[in-house]
């Protein structure tokens, strides 16, 4: 569908979040869904990216890290334009009752978990990871729902020093949690998982990984899960992280 830009704001070196009219969207995107995006020109294939957040039942916000041609050139829309959207695509978080959360996320993984803390609430204890203080972002967005909030930097020149999974491990030690959700870099969730399967806690990684067409049909997006292969796209991009081969 096409959608008009509504709202552009450049948020780091890099970083743009941008806010599009879509009642339809809005109304059926659920979090950890994502978009497929046509970013312009020269019949680039769609690029996938995550709904960070629903606004009034009207809008929906996404933020990217422009990274090549196609998010450089969607990094070009202004205000006013139009933006050719398929979606929302994919498998998003699952969010049986529980009543005690980590949600943890890692660089521009933490964007899909926006839209899962404020459906959380005071439920949730937020972890979010980053290299170094200049990249932290969106902190005080998530502070909105939460008062459990915890940045980490691999050079400690912002909050815990070290990997947010380390602190993970600490926080598990004194807490009692029911269920993780997370995203980010495929180490980090690696290491949740390993945390998570240990000690048995239900957890829900979103995946990320090349994608052509983002409904099923190209099969470029698949990874190995529970003995076979899935597509990110469609079975995903959140799977239980019981299920994922992290080394296959
Ligand atoms: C389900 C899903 C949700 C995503 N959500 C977001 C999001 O909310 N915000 C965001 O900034 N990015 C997100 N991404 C990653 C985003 O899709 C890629 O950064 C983007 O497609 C790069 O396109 P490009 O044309 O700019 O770069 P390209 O020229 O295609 O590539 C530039 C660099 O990006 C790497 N790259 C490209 N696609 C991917 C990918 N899918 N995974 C990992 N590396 C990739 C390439 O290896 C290369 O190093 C998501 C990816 C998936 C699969």
């Amino acid at each position: 569908m096409d959608c008009i830009l509504t709202e552009k704001n450049k948020l780091a070196d890099n970083i743009y979040d941008f806010k599009i009219k879509s009642t339809s969207l809005a109304e059926n995107a659920k979090a950890g869904q994502f978009l497929h995006i046509l970013c312009g020109g020269n019949g680039y294939l769609r690029r996938p990216i995550s709904i960070c957040e629903v606004i009034d039942g009207e809008y929906v916000r996404f933020i990217f890290q422009v990274k090549g041609e196609g998010t450089t050139a969607l990094a070009n829309a202004n205000v006013g334009d139009t933006i050719d959207v398929l979606g929302p695509l994919g498998n998003g978080f699952s969010f049986e009752e529980c009543d005690n959360v980590i949600v943890i996320g890692g660089g521009i993984g933490i964007f899909p978990l926006l839209e899962v803390t404020k459906r959380l609430g005071k439920k949730a204890i937020v972890l979010l990871g980053f290299r170094s203080a200049e990249n932290v972002i969106l902190e005080d967005e998530f502070a909105k729902y939460t008062d459990r909030i915890f940045v980490a930097t691999e050079d400690g020149s912002c909050g815990y020093k070290g990997y947010i999974t380390d602190l993970m491990r600490n926080i598990l030690e004194t807490n009692k949690v029911d269920r993780i959700y997370s995203c980010g870099p495929m180490p980090m969730m690696k290491a949740v998982s390993s945390v998570a399967v240990d000690k048995q806690i239900d957890t829900q990684v979103s995946l990320e990984e090349r994608m052509g067409c983002g409904i099923g049909a190209c099969v470029t997006c698949t990874c190995n899960i529970n003995g076979g292969r899935k597509r990110v796209c469609k079975d995903g991009p959140v799977f239980s992280a019981s299920e994922v081969e992290w080394d296959a």
